[in-house]
């Protein structure tokens, strides 16, 4: 059985302005902001205003106005971040690799011949986050 929604998540928080994050896309049904543990320059996030844990107990509209964001904001990452490609990902459960419970989906730019860094790994200095939102933003 898949465990309920506690909105004192930090996504809820976020999404709340309870707590700071670079954010650089917003629309009625989502937010994007730049992952403060990035697995590769210019890692990002997009999340739904609904509330969901994750895809499992998402409504299929949550999923549909999410997935038109992830697609916009995934093609001005690769531009803004000069990117061979990108790698979507998103985890279901802590068994799946889990670590927030509000839905999100993982917008990674990536390099020929470069691996990701570790999930969850190392927290970025704010000066290059903050330089990393501003050019994701100029392509928004
Ligand atoms: P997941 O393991 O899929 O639940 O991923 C959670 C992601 O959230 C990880 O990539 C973390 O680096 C990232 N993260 C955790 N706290 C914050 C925060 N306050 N602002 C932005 N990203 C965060």
């Amino acid at each position: 059985m898949t465990a309920v929604y506690d909105d004192n998540n930090i996504f809820s928080k976020i999404l709340r302005g309870e707590i700071p994050a670079h954010r650089v896309y917003e629309n009625d049904d989502v937010l994007a902001f730049m992952d403060v543990m990035p697995q590769s320059n210019g890692h990002t996030l997009v999340i739904p205003k609904t509330p969901s844990r994750n895809l499992l107990d998402a409504a299929p509209e949550t999923l549909s106005a999410l997935m038109k964001a992830v697609q916009h904001v995934a093609k001005a990452a690769k531009t803004a971040f000069e990117a061979d490609g990108i790698t979507i990902m998103q985890f279901n459960e802590p068994a799946a690799g889990q670590t927030v419970y509000h839905l999100h989906f993982h917008i990674i730019p990536r390099y020929e011949g470069i691996d990701l860094k570790p999930h969850s790994g190392k927290m970025e200095d704010n000066g290059i986050l903050s330089a990393n939102a501003e050019k994701l933003r100029a392509q928004l």
